[in-house]
């Protein structure tokens, strides 16, 4: 028992309701009927968004490959350094906010352009919903490596009443979390009188997603609502029981200030060659950051990414579910564009991987965070069990024939 958590109130009858009402996830999220792999990687075009050619590659793998031959990375950091030469201070004052958790990816963004472009970066955490020992760690790492950090944590109560609701409502137990993702950066921006924010990859890009945003060099709040907050909209909350005053710290900036203001929002991976592995020993060396001491973390084989947040296996967990796809599957097809893994070997870590279960530990601290009974979350998880691509009931055993890689 985690002995500073209070016990959140039984589920709703609403709640209750909702668990019960089956959901068409096919045509939720507007999933091919027909599984299909790309034939570089190991991702299925059962993940949202993601477009195949004719050739059967996925719009990630040919995003990479643009990366390679027709992407003037030359050019584009002169962009970089015509961008922080406009927004660089003399005075003191902070000029660039870099949202972090302390993971390498976004500190290897502060620590360059505070090392590299002189830049003065203040970096902005919206606290995980759980911190793990090692996210603590490496939290505080950047921080003694030489960084100011300002870092938000929302009302517990509250945060676990939206999770346990996000869990079942939309089978993702991180919707609150991204509104913070989302919003809170230029929020804190518009605060601190910061006029640039850098955030780290295009996901959409990276890892598959819209190729119309390629070209961007950043997201506008009304980007980030298509992509990440579409389904789920902040007024949904109130109609579910949520007061003002417990969404205040998830709320979009004020637009008016915003359009006033100058700020601007970039991705660093629009002016870099984005690569994760290289983030990792880039901040061993720089910034003291250290990897998953159990060797890997849940449900896949890699052991340096997302690893702060004890109950980030659900999030992936849920994805399995919908979309038969996981974090292996993610994280060996990035390591394939990377040019680290080849097919065969992904294959093998994907079925080795990917459809792991969340450990006892965790998922004890899943149901105390969001105040659910074993048999409940079961419930919930077969609410969300795509029967298309999975066989059995509440435990996935196996992968259907028909999405076999
Ligand atoms: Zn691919």
């Amino acid at each position: 028992m985690i002995d500073y958590f209070p016990a959140l109130p039984p589920l709703s009858d609403s709640e209750q309701e909702l668990i019960n009402l089956k959901v068409d996830i096919d045509s939720k999220y507007k999933l091919p009927k027909k599984v299909t792999y790309c034939t570089r990687c190991v991702i299925s075009n059962q993940r949202p968004r993601i477009t195949f050619d004719s050739e059967g590659v996925c719009s990630a793998c040919r995003y990479w490959e643009r990366k390679k031959t027709l992407i003037d990375w030359g050019a584009r950091e002169r962009e970089l350094q015509d961008l922080c030469d406009r927004y660089r201070r003399t005075d003191g004052a902070f000029d660039v906010l870099v949202p972090s958790s302390g993971g390498k990816d976004s500190v290897y963004v502060a620590w360059e352009l505070k090392t590299k472009y002189g830049m003065h970066p203040l970096t902005m955490t919206w606290a995980p919903h759980m911190y793990t020992e090692i996210g603590i760690r490496n939290f505080q790492a950047q921080v003694h490596a030489g960084l100011d950090n300002v870092c938000y944590t929302p009302n517990g109560i509250v945060h676990r009443k939206m999770t346990r609701l996000s869990t079942i409502d939309i089978g993702d137990p991180f919707q609150p979390f991204i509104y913070g993702q989302t919003y809170l950066p230029l929020r804190v921006a518009l605060n601190y009188g910061i006029e640039l924010v850098m955030d780290g990859e295009n996901g959409e890009s990276e890892y598959g997603g819209d190729i119309a945003t390629e070209s961007k060099t950043g997201f506008t709040p009304k980007d980030a609502e298509q992509f990440w907050l579409s389904s789920f909209p902040l007024d949904h909350w109130k109609k579910r029981g949520f007061s003002d005053r417990d969404l205040e710290i998830y709320r979009a900036p004020d637009f008016e200030k915003l359009h006033k203001s100058n700020v601007e929002r970039h991705f660093f991976s629009y002016y870099r060659d984005w690569r994760p592995q290289n983030h990792y020993y880039y901040c061993m060396e720089n910034t003291n950051f250290a990897p998953n001491p159990n060797g890997r973390s849940e449900g896949t084989f890699s052991k340096y990414a997302s690893l702060d947040d004890q109950i980030d296996p659900y999030h992936h967990y849920f994805s399995l579910l919908k979309f038969g796809i996981a974090r292996a599957t993610s994280d060996a097809a990035h390591e394939i564009r990377e040019g680290l893994l080849d097919r065969d070997d992904a294959v093998q870590l994907v079925r080795r991987y990917d459809a792991e279960r969340p450990s006892e530990k965790t998922t004890q601290v899943f149901l105390e965070y969001i105040g659910l009974t074993a048999g409940q979350l079961e419930e919930v998880m077969e609410r969300w069990r795509n029967t298309r691509l999975w066989t059995g009931r509440g435990v996935i055993a196996k992968l259907n024939e028909q999405v076999t890689i």
